[in-house]
């Protein structure tokens, strides 16, 4: 291989969100990044990094890291450019680079990029939760009804934002109003360790599978003490700040929230899965409000690990525009995946919605 003709091209990016969207960091109503675009194996890849500040890189550090990695990759060529890119630091601008030349490689040899990442099994889509934002319990119930009537049978109820009373009504009146599905709450890190605990013996009653981050990132110990009950302890925030490793260690929960562009790649995100499969977790997929690059290969990890849980793919309603056409639309609660080769097929892919 000729180191020289390992070429970059970077291309940034911005897409205008449906509604404004509350993060750690504020409210954002943009999502921007970079398209990142390789050529190996006499194929091209498009990879994409949307960093989200509290999740992962700023975005002028994004930039940064990827410019580097340009010139890294035009020297010495790609693959020493991808191992300079580390993944808790920058994990966004590697998921760019890691995406593209997965893209590229699996075009090279020609099968979907699942089952370039590993996936044994044709899989034609993957469940999909739907997300009962924060709302009064008329909204939360109109919100889960119709999830229900689209065909969703999973729903993630987003907690703490009110009281836990408040909270304990709306998901009562969810359960009331939605009896055959699966419910899940989100309490994004909110509630202290007295919250937690009550909270968590309530949403038993009304049989919620999980609560994802209960308490704030740091507290590992605390998620550790949750466990044991009928509600499981998922962890989302707490793996962008410890790593995988060390909530594994530490036991801090019984699911793991896997986001690709947290985790510093679609690559980085299924051996988090594999590792949390062979500790006996379960793991779901889910993304950072990406575009369809990002959005589509976090499908395909999901798929090369298949069966999962239902994941937390249903996203592209967030933006008000795309990059490209959608080739995993959400049909009936499922996303599809899409069959033609590498990551966002040619033509936008397989299926005709
Ligand atoms: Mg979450």
């Amino acid at each position: 291989m000729t180191a020289e003709c390992d070429r970059v091209d970077l291309e940034p990016f911005s897409l205008r969100l449906a509604r404004p969207l509350d993060t750690a960091r504020g409210t954002i109503d943009h999502r921007e990044g970079f398209l990142v675009r390789v050529a190996c194996d006499g194929e091209s890849g498009v990879g994409e990094a949307t960093p989200l500040p509290g999740w992962t890189e700023s975005l002028d550090d994004c930039e940064a890291a990827l410019e580097r990695a340009t010139e890294r990759a035009g020297s010495d060529g790609y693959e020493a450019a991808l191992d300079a890119l580390d993944a808790r630091e920058t994990p966004a601008a590697r998921h760019g680079l890691s995406l593209a030349l997965a893209d590229a490689r699996a075009r090279a040899t020609d099968e979907p990029l699942y089952r370039y990442l590993g996936g044994e099994a044709e899989v034609d889509a993957v469940p999909v939760n739907a997300t009962v934002g924060d709302g009064d319990v008329e909204t939360s119930v109109a919100d889960a009804e119709s999830a229900v009537d689209e065909g969703f049978d999973c729903l993630k109820v987003k907690v703490g934002a009110r009281s836990l009373t408040a909270d304990f009504d709306r998901v009562e009146a969810v359960r009331e109003a939605c009896p055959d599905a699966t419910l899940r709450a989100d309490a994004n890190g909110s509630w202290d360790r007295e919250t937690a605990r009550r909270a968590m013996g309530q949403f038993g009653g009304h049989g919620v599978e999980y609560v994802e981050q209960p308490l704030p990132t740091g507290d590992l110990t605390g998620h550790a003490d949750l466990r044991g009950g009928p509600v499981g302890v998922a962890l989302d925030e707490s793996l962008g700040e410890h790593g995988v490793d060390a909530v594994l260690a530490a036991g801090a929960a019984d699911v793991l929230v896997l986001k690709p562009m947290a985790l510093g790649g679609p690559d980085r995100a299924r051996d988090a899965a594999l590792r949390a499969r062979e500790a006996g977790l379960e793991a779901v997929v889910t993304t950072t409000i990406d575009a369809v690059y990002a959005r589509t290969a976090a499908v395909h990890v999901a798929a090369s690990l298949a069966p999962l849980p239902a994941c937390g793919l249903a996203t592209a309603d967030f933006l008000a525009e795309d990059l490209a056409s959608d080739p995993a639309p959400v049909v009936h609660g499922a996303v599809t995946v899409p069959e033609g080769k590498g990551n966002v097929p040619a033509g936008g892919g397989s299926s005709s919605a």
